[in-house]
């Protein structure tokens, strides 16, 4: 979304200052090329893959003139108030009628099936009366009617679809109605991720007191795995320097490395150093709540390198605005910002200017048919529950002090979102 409250320009500053929302994914995607490999794959198993080339028609579709009906193939000329018609024989899908209609003569057709030579229109069943093999009609039938041109839908040589586009059912469907059975499509990205923090244990293990479950992993691989990316696990990360550093060390044959935790200001927060021991430092800070702490940079060799924050809520929200663009800008798909929509506020939102606010909601339609949105519940970055109570975000502006009772606010629905 733009927000309109900042500039656009990165400068050198970036490491120091808190960058906006903006910044930081122009920042990220300029700094992914697409570099993955190509490779072949069945047809159906490219849904949600990204072509590879340009994807050119070679066979008219429809291929032959058919019925878009089924009832009677006729030559409208011929129609006249219940003049009757002689059924010489049926066209079925698969089956043409190969002679020709002469003057009042008919064809039973139905959907999909060759046109009889002859034939220039359909007069559709329910408007027939049927004796034997005599057919009446006072249906209004002119040429061309029910009829369905070659290449009506697809031209020879038009694009089916163009390199970098994401495949979904209709692109499949597309492919397969050329008779295409493998394509090209750009080779899925390696996708690294492991949390980091003391507190943090895999279940079945008991939970002493001031340990908690490991559930941003777990988050962060399913939204990854809802946008179409799948990862690796690569477990939890003591608190230590050295032993972040040994999993980016060894972790270099990933396009990308995700952690979360260790990434603010705290005593115990080494990802940020590791990083820039490891490799270079983009930015750390992002003008947003939640999700204020993100190390973004790129280990030394090829692998994008994102520290995400620890506080759950904060770890998938950047999750969605910045390293699934990012992978997605790696494998050839670029950017474009999700729909916005506006909706009348039912709550008072609270909010401190200085950060632009992703606020969990819930938005309806009233039964005036009123866009109306309202609070999801708690907004601390630590409140899961509101996050998955939630099915939008509510935007709220850099500088914003809060939205009140029936003010106009700025929707995001998850489901423009890609891993919501
Ligand atoms: P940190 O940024 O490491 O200081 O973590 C901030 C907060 O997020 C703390 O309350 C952590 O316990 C919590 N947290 C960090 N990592 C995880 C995780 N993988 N799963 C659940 N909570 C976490
Ligand atoms: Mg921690």
């Amino acid at each position: 979304m733009q927000q309109s409250d900042h500039s656009e320009n990165n400068g050198n500053d970036s490491v120091t200052r808190a960058l906006t929302v903006n910044e930081a994914r122009n920042a990220i995607l300029k700094s992914v090329e697409c570099t993955c490999a190509t490779e072949s794959v069945e047809l159906i198993n490219a849904t949600g893959r990204v072509a590879a080339k340009d994807i050119q028609a070679t066979t008219a579709i429809p291929p032959f003139t058919n019925s878009a009906m089924d009832g009677y193939a006729i030559r409208s000329q011929d129609i006249r108030s219940n003049h009757p018609f002689k059924v010489i024989g049926k066209s079925l899908a698969g089956h043409p009628y190969e002679g020709t209609i002469n003057p009042g003569e008919a064809v039973r057709i139905t959907t999909g099936a060759a046109l009889p030579k002859g034939a220039d229109a359909i007069v559709i069943q329910e408007l027939v009366t049927v004796d034997g093999d005599t057919i009446t009609t006072n249906a209004k039938v002119s040429a061309g009617q029910y009829i369905r041109k070659p290449g009506d839908d697809i031209q020879p040589e038009t694009t089916l679809c163009a390199a970098k586009t994401k495949l979904g059912a209709a692109h499949i469907g597309l492919l397969a109605a050329q008779g295409i059975s493998r394509l090209e499509v750009f080779a899925a990205p390696t996708v690294g991720v492991f949390s980091t923090g003391d507190e943090l244990l895999n279940p079945p293990a008991k939970l002493a007191h001031g340990q908690i479950f490991d559930s941003n992993r777990a988050t962060i691989r399913s939204a990854l795995k809802n946008a179409g990316i799948e990862s690796v696990d690569l477990g939890i990360c003591a608190d230590d320097e050295e032993s972040i550093q040994s999993i980016m060390n060894s972790a270099r044959q990933f396009d990308f490395l995700l952690s979360s935790g260790g990434v603010s200001v705290g005593e115990a927060d080494y990802v940020k150093s590791a990083l820039e021991t490891n490799g270079a430092l983009q930015f750390w800070k992002v003008a947003m709540k939640p999700g204020k702490p993100l190390v973004s940079g790129k280990l030394s060799g090829d692998t994008h390198f994102f520290g995400l924050p620890g506080n759950p809520v904060s770890s998938l929200v950047t999750c969605v605005q910045f390293v699934i663009p990012a992978i997605r800008a790696f494998c050839g798909i670029d950017y474009t910002a999700p729909p916005v929509l506006r909706a009348r506020c039912l709550d008072r939102l609270k909010k401190e200017p200085g950060r632009f606010e992703f606020q969990r909601g819930i938005m309806s339609t009233s039964q005036d048919g009123e866009l109306v949105v309202s609070t999801s519940g708690l907004q601390d970055s630590h409140v899961l529950s509101s996050m998955s109570a939630a099915n939008c975000f509510i935007c709220l502006d850099q500088f914003a002090d809060g939205a009140s009772i029936d003010e106009t606010v700025k929707v995001l629905l998850f489901s423009a979102l890609d891993g919501l």
